[in-house]
């Protein structure tokens, strides 16, 4: 699966480095000092992940839990994320790590104690007591679960904090590391879907659509609480009855009382973003359509667009029986 596998010294003799190694392939191995001396010091071009993915393995230093910015997620309790790795073995036409990193390599931290006493600290500030935590902001963060194992240390945590709630934001279909676990009510396991002809068009190399909701099946089934990101819904003509056909299927395997909410948002890019896509995927639909420079200076729908889209998938998902007060739309400015 790799090709080159990088370790920081500390990390070398670590329980948890000596698992990845166990399960994953790798052409050669090399020591470094500090993750930061060398991953992406260098331009390397993104699509190079498809055939040179190399693999860097240690501990995040710095701030590991950071405030989310507005509208990042439901309701009006604070929101926040925290690193636990670097980019994504999945390649979506849209995804904003190609123009955000200056590589598509993977960086596992494995420092996860760190990060639950980051998030300790930051429970206990009164303006926290309910607070989100939110992983998987700049990686899947279910996609290599079973080699990470550390699903386990955040489920103790949340656990022991009940008050607060966890997202595990992801589009895998590897739910058997969750599956082994205790369902916790504070735990929303939350899948981003597109309309079946969106998924095969835009995400490549990821579980198709189909295979999430069996996955979104298998998990309501043993218990879990479900999150919904319709995002970023991507226009075609006929986009409102590939939704109205995915919100049937959805409404037949998720129930009410087990979905937290329901997010939705529009394609949207920052300008680096946008000009990767455009170099990345010059035959793509997604830069053939009519945008703007809007409120954030991302390029987008213009408004009249964005809340006809919005409003229109927001409808169906109320006629498909999901609470009005569930659904909330993503990073729109309000
Ligand atoms: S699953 Fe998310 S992080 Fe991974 S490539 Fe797709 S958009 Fe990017």
């Amino acid at each position: 699966m790799f090709d080159k596998v990088f370790i920081e010294k500390k990390s070398y003799q670590k329980d948890n480095t000596k698992s990845i190694l166990n399960k994953v392939k790798y052409n050669s191995l090399i020591e470094i000092d500090d993750i930061s001396k060398h991953w992406g010091t260098y331009k390397k071009p993104y699509l190079h992940k498809r055939t040179n993915l190399n693999l860097y393995i240690g501990e995040k230093k710095g701030t590991l839990v950071k405030e989310a910015p507005p509208a990042y997620g439901h309701g009006t309790e604070k929101h926040y994320y925290f690193i636990h790795a670097y980019n994504c073995i999945y390649e979506c036409q849209y995804c904003y790590l190609q123009g955000h990193f200056n590589s598509p390599d993977i960086v596992l931290f494995i420092n996860h104690e760190d990060i639950v006493k980051e998030m300790e600290e930051l429970c206990g500030l009164e303006e926290n007591m309910d607070a989100w935590f939110h992983a998987g902001e700049f990686s899947d963060s279910l996609a290599l679960s079973h080699i990470t194992n550390e699903l386990e240390i955040y489920f103790d945590f949340f656990k022991r904090y009940p008050q607060t709630k966890l997202e595990l934001r992801t589009k895998s279909s590897n739910i058997l590391p969750l599956l082994k676990l205790e369902p916790l009510k504070n735990v929303f396991v939350s899948f981003t879907l597109s309309s079946h002809e969106a998924g095969k068009a835009f995400d490549y190399r990821c579980p198709s659509v189909r295979s999430r909701l069996t996955s979104i099946k298998k998990l309501v089934e043993h218990g879990f609480n479900i999150g919904i990101h319709f995002d970023p819904i991507i226009y075609h003509p006929n986009f409102e009855q590939d939704y109205e056909k995915l919100l049937t299927e959805l409404a037949s395997i998720l129930p009410s009382e087990q979905l937290g909410y329901i997010s939705i948002g529009v394609v949207r890019f920052t300008k680096d973003v946008y000009k990767e896509v455009e170099n990345n995927y010059p035959d793509s639909p997604i830069t053939k359509q009519d945008y703007i420079k809007s409120f954030d200076n991302k390029v987008r729908y213009n408004l009249a667009m964005r809340m006809w889209i919005l409003n229109t998938v927001k409808n169906i998902c109320i006629k498909n029986e999901y609470e009005e007060s569930k659904i909330y739309l993503c990073m729109e400015d309000q």
